[in-house]
């Protein structure tokens, strides 16, 4: 580690990337201050493990006298930068900034609205194919900083979300990924200019050896990609480019300097349009930082999706059911719909995150037979969408398979794709989507 480390940090936030600082500063002996503005109950297992290593902890109000020494804040990605009291002076920084310090590897940063994980997940897997080494870090799983007290590796492949961009500084990623960006997250943001703002940051430290890769089918992506001090790099689904990623006849084509490499999409593990882009952008990403073909191809063959995001569960009673619980916003709703022909029976619904459904309206009235919406959302939802098609309320996602078994028939598609988030009756989207594949197998095994 070249770089001088904080004397006496503060850790603001104590979730997964907030106790990974503290693990990182107490495995270092450097004092620090761990503060949450949740109340003590909920961290017992914070205070055990970290208290006794050294770190001092403090819940709900600011620890003003505590903190006058320290010569660092590191914020968690959920706490605002707008808290009062923030503004005293003391530098702050989030854990992606800190952790970028502190590494030697080339850093791959993936963020858009939709579409990271799959993208980092398959990023991570060709490289590990062409025996790099790669470690895998960021919202997907473990936290930037955990790879500092790892052996170093040749790529950091990181997930980053528009509010850890919020607090970069100096982070300088070789390659920057935007993958799409459409509404979400109006619960923070004031407006969609103002997320894609926090986005676009991901590039602000990129120079002429870098790159950009972004999706030339976005007006907001293309936007960004007009700024970038790097060499913008695009895909495209729908037109084919003379450098770049785009689809021809069936394949993935990569054109680089010249070069032009085919990867037929039947080979491809990954189904779904929305794949075909995370494909393209993880395909140019490694491409451009040097892995061969081959091992390319190799790699997208035997590549396993992630689960949760339209994941096949299974046919019953001749109808096909898909768990796309990690659908949390509109834009997702929209790549998931487009996956699809007719005769669809979606299941929408669950905590509101302020965004407006409305998008949604004219591909459920051409595709979408019958709307089951249930949670938080549902009067809000109805309300856009509920002439579209024929639409039911439900409390349940019980109730929706059941619904869906009762009213449904041979040939149709019954898709979770719920365009909110699952935190009104779920602990994550995870679980809503297991909850999903539970009551298809009780109804559907027991009909079948
Ligand atoms: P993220 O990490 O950005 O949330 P995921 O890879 O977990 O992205 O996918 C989340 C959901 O977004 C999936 O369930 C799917 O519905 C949708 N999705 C995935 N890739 C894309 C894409 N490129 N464009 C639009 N929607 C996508």
């Amino acid at each position: 580690m070249k770089k001088k480390l904080p004397q006496f940090p503060c850790v603001i936030g104590l979730g997964k990337s907030g106790t990974d600082l503290l693990d990182f500063f107490c495995s270092q002996r450097i004092p620090c201050v761990g503060f949450e503005e949740l109340s003590r109950e909920n961290f017992e297992a914070a205070l055990n493990t970290y208290a006794s290593r050294g770190a001092k902890l403090f819940f709900k109000d600011f620890p003003k006298n505590e903190v006058k020494e320290c010569d660092l804040f590191l914020i968690s990605p959920g706490v605002p930068l707008t808290r009062p009291w923030l503004s005293g002076g003391i530098p702050v920084v989030g854990e992606l900034e800190f952790a970028s310090r502190y590494l030697d590897g080339k850093i791959l940063a993936v963020t858009g609205t939709n579409g990271k994980s799959t993208t980092v997940t398959l990023l991570d897997f060709i490289f590990k194919n062409a025996q790099c080494t790669s470690s895998l870090k960021g919202n997907i799983g473990m936290p930037l900083i955990s790879a500092v007290n790892e052996p170093p590796s040749s790529f950091y492949v990181v997930e980053v979300s528009s509010y850890q961009l919020e607090t970069i500084d100096t982070f300088h990623p070789f390659i920057a990924m935007m993958l799409n960006v459409t509404e979400d997250h109006l619960d923070r943001y004031q407006t969609i200019d103002e997320y894609a703002a926090a986005k676009a940051r991901i590039s602000m430290n990129q120079g002429p050896g870098d790159f950009f890769i972004y999706n030339a089918d976005d007006p907001k992506c293309i936007h960004m990609a007009k700024k970038v001090k790097s060499k913008a790099i695009p895909f495209s689904l729908v037109n084919q480019l003379p450098e770049g990623g785009f689809v021809k006849k069936n394949a993935l084509v990569i054109r680089y300097k010249g070069i032009e490499e085919m990867y037929p999409l039947n080979e491809c593990s990954l189904q779904g349009l929305h794949n075909q882009e995370n494909m393209l952008a993880a395909v140019l990403a490694a491409t451009l930082a040097g892995v061969n073909s081959q091992s390319v191809r190799q790699a997208l063959k035997s590549f396993t999706a992630l689960k949760h995001r339209l994941e096949y569960v299974g046919e019953f009673l001749g109808m096909k059911f898909y768990d796309d619980s990690k659908g949390t916003n509109v834009g997702s709703v929209v790549m998931s719909l487009a996956s699809f022909e007719k005769n669809i029976i979606l299941i929408l619904g669950g905590k509101d995150k302020g965004g407006d459904y409305a998008p949604l309206a004219s591909m459920i009235k051409a595709k979408v037979k019958l709307l089951l919406v249930l949670g938080e959302a549902k009067n809000k939802i109805v309300s856009a969408l509920g002439s579209s098609t024929k639409t039911i309320k439900v409390s349940t996602m019980r109730d929706a398979i059941q619904k869906s078994f009762e009213l449904g028939q041979k040939g149709d598609t019954v898709l979770l794709s719920p365009a909110c988030s699952s935190f009104d009756q779920y602990k994550n989207y995870a679980e809503r989507g297991t909850d999903f594949s539970h009551w298809v197998h009780y109804y559907g095994e027991g009909a079948s």
